[in-house]
């Protein structure tokens, strides 16, 4: 039986697999193997890429959403807006700043923050408390956000971009991480961009945010072995690094991969009476992190796929608010997060890799349509 899994690692690497063996062996001979040339140049190429004047490379993503907040000087008393329907880590990093995260509703055609359930909860909450708004570009697909940035500066709040999953996205040719006062990525190598391990960067045009970042990612160092403030240790290596200056070449061709087997599905699925991703703003460049659907009788269906070969992911299955560990322990929004709750019994991740070819595409959507 033919089996496609829903993603595939090892093609996109093998590849590049010359040239990344390349700039290993590189990084060995140079013998400087944390905060050094490759992610010096790193930190330049990517923020470049995203029309930014500063980066800051450092372990992972996660960390990443951490050290602008606390570059920000946001922490303990602080609430900070974000979304339940994201990864965990968007969550997680907001309490390891030490604030409290609030959750509110995403739009149901787009799977991002809806600024009219954000608009709302700011409405209803003392607006001095709420120091950040961190939108995601969940799946690929960019936030709303000329929405989002007029409700937060009429009441003064800095907006940080979760952009883990939307490296090189644009709305109307400025790409993700250049709206707010910072973006974050991450370097998981699941993303659209992947290490061969943990990585991840923070873009900004703010001298002072690169500044302090910069400082807190080691230790608070100014100068070696002088620490200014307190810090971490949270440092993106010189092996991961080169290994991102490569691949950081093949982004853009990766990206539209993506897109062309996007279209592929969607022009197969769309008499398959369900819902596809959004495609009706196209000032919105999606870069198809996933390909995500909506069908009422999903789970029965990802069996049937998996039977036929076809693996499949549910990304997420239950929002942060719902989950154990957070459950009652997060302030949402007072009108609930409806959208939230129902579109996570619904949604589902075909196959998604830029080496995925058209006959695994055809291959898939037959088979969908079986498993219905
Ligand atoms: C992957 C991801 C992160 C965190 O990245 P890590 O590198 O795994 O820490 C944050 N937010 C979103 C939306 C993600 O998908």
């Amino acid at each position: 039986m033919r089996v496609i899994p829903q993603v595939d690692l090892k093609a996109g690497l093998c590849e590049v697999r010359s040239e990344v063996l390349k700039a290993i062996s590189e990084t060995i001979d140079s013998g400087w193997y944390i905060l050094g040339a490759e992610c010096k140049d790193f930190e330049q190429q990517f923020s470049a890429y995203c029309g930014c004047q500063y980066g800051v490379g450092v372990a992972n993503g996660t960390d990443a959403i951490e050290l602008i907040l606390r570059a920000l000087g946001i922490g303990k008393g602080d609430r900070v807006v974000t979304v339940s329907h994201t990864a965990v880590a968007t969550v997680a990093a907001i309490q390891r700043a030490g604030a409290e995260p609030c959750l509110v509703d995403i739009c149901a055609d787009s799977y991002t923050m809806c600024p009219d359930s954000l608009s709302a909860f700011l409405k209803g909450s003392d607006t001095n408390t709420v120091k950040a708004i961190i939108p995601v570009h969940l799946y690929g697909y960019p936030a709303d956000m000329n929405r989002i940035l007029e409700i937060a500066n009429q009441h003064k709040i800095p907006v940080i971009e979760d952009c883990a999953q939307a490296h090189g996205a644009s709305i109307d040719g400025k790409k993700v991480g250049s709206f707010g006062v910072a973006g974050a990525f991450s370097f998981y190598p699941t993303k659209n961009l992947g290490a061969i391990g943990d990585g991840g960067i923070f873009v900004t045009n703010d001298s002072k945010i690169y500044e302090s970042a910069c400082m807190i990612r080691q230790y608070g160092w100014r100068e070696r072995y002088h620490s200014e403030v307190c810090g971490i240790n949270s440092r993106l290596d010189e092996l991961q690094a080169a290994i991102l200056n490569v691949r950081l070449n093949y982004l853009d061709e990766d990206n539209k991969k993506r897109r062309r087997i996007a279209d592929q599905y969607s022009k197969q699925l769309v008499d398959a009476g369900v819902k596809l991703p959004n495609q009706v703003k196209d000032r919105f460049e999606h870069v198809y992190h996933q390909y995500v659907i909506r069908i009422a009788n999903r789970d029965q269906c990802q069996i049937e796929m998996e039977k036929r070969g076809v693996k499949t992911a549910i990304h997420y299955p239950l929002p942060v608010h719902l989950q154990k560990a957070y459950e009652g322990k997060v302030r949402i929004s007072r009108e609930g997060l409806s959208k939230t709750e129902t579109v996570c019994k619904e949604i589902l991740s075909l196959p998604m890799y830029p080496s995925l070819s058209c006959e695994d595409v055809n291959y898939v959507t037959e088979t969908f349509k079986q498993s219905l």
